[in-house]
């Protein structure tokens, strides 16, 4: 596969840092375009942009000049990390340059022609993007990454909707500090503290899952029609939300079943040995404390779901614990799984 050159978009912020810091040495991706707001482009990245992660910034990144984002970048795929205002301005301009914009922004992941990928769990999705381009007249396409809460519940879920059903689903999420980007929550509010309110959150949760895990037709989507309640809360972890579920599913499985079906589950990107793809998706840990955001986080380099705690659960039937990386399974990683699974399949041009 030749190298594409990819743009970063957004590059200063959380996950515009996680982008760059993904990107290096990847086999198929360079970077040859690094975009931030009107105020610091011409400046050198590393003159400008304090690192959030450890290790060293990536040298080639410390020296590139930043521009501002427009519709003429030099780049085949854009990585967008844009805050919401500048991906409504330009995603689409993007897109009908030519570009393909893999973004981490909810702008247009609900538009009836716009895929809200997870590589593993709704691959076929990708078929949207020939309505797109006919609809839009587009060059270039956008594909999205949901909100890294509702990433985190539908990967887990996958399976098991796939296999027995689900009938209904409660989510009640305890989220990372670093969801709310940099500096994000003020410290004396996040400190000793759970928020229990994280605007629009239960919205997305709500209405993304249904989207993830219902099919696409040929023409439109089709969502899946399971009750589901999310309650969202912001807790002081650096990285790492983890969610408790509890779930009614069809036939009530035991909790052996649910496992067995979470194990074996494996997507396009396994079978096609996509460079970022975990060689399992979901961890399932026999541990009675796990998943934690500080020992479980980083499984498969933070590209796994990890989960615990399977068991029954006297209201519901069954309920566990999914535990997965934010900025990476719920952002930056998801967005590049994406664009390798449609480079693999031919989406992307030669
Ligand atoms: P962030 O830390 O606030 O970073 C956003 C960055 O975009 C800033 O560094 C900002 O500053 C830059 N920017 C502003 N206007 C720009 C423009 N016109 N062109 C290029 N860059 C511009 O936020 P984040 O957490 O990285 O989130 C980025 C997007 O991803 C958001 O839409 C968010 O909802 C979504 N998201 C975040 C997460 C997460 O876990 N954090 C997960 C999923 C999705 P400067 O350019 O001025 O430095």
């Amino acid at each position: 596969m030749r190298k594409r050159k990819v743009a970063v978009l957004g590059a200063t912020g959380t996950v515009g840092q996680r982008f760059i810091g993904l990107l290096q040495g990847h086999p198929w991706f360079e970077i040859s375009a690094l975009t931030t707001s009107d105020a610091k482009a011409g400046k050198r990245y590393g003159d400008v942009t304090p690192w959030h992660w450890s290790g060293e910034m990536p040298a080639n990144a410390a020296g590139m000049t930043l521009q501002p984002t427009s519709a003429d970048l030099d780049a085949e795929i854009c990585f967008s990390a844009l805050p919401a205002d500048a991906a409504e301005q330009w995603e689409a301009a993007l897109a009908k340059t030519g570009h393909h914009v893999f973004s981490n922004v909810k702008t247009h992941r609900m538009d009836d022609d716009v895929p809200l990928l997870i590589a593993e769990v709704n691959a076929e999705h990708m078929h949207a993007l020939e309505v797109q381009r006919r609809k839009r007249g587009w060059s270039g396409s956008i594909v999205t990454n949901g909100n890294c809460s509702a990433i985190g519940f539908a990967l887990a879920a996958a399976p098991l909707h796939k296999t027995f059903g689900i009938e209904r689903a409660v989510v009640t999420t305890m989220q990372a500090l670093s969801g709310a980007g940099y500096p994000g929550v003020a410290s004396l509010d996040a400190l000793d503290n759970v928020v229990p309110f994280i605007a629009e959150e239960e919205e997305k949760m709500q209405q993304e899952t249904k989207k993830f895990l219902g099919t696409w037709d040929g023409k439109r989507f089709v969502e899946a029609t399971f009750a589901f309640s999310a309650h969202c809360n912001r807790v002081s972890v650096r990285d790492g939300h983890t969610e408790t579920v509890s779930l009614t599913l069809r036939g009530s499985p035991s909790p052996d079943a649910v496992k067995s079906a979470m194990r074996d589950f494996r997507g396009r990107p396994q079978e096609l040995k996509l460079p970022t793809a975990p060689e399992h998706p979901i961890h399932v840990r026999d541990g009675r404390d796990r998943p934690q955001p500080i020992l479980d986080r980083d499984t498969e380099r933070g590209m796994a779901a990890v989960v615990g705690r399977v068991r029954e659960d006297p209201a519901m039937g069954i309920k566990y614990v999914v535990l997965t990386h934010n900025t990476i399974r719920g952002a930056a990683g998801a967005s590049i799984l994406n664009a390798e699974l449609l480079a693999a399949e031919g989406c992307l041009g030669n």
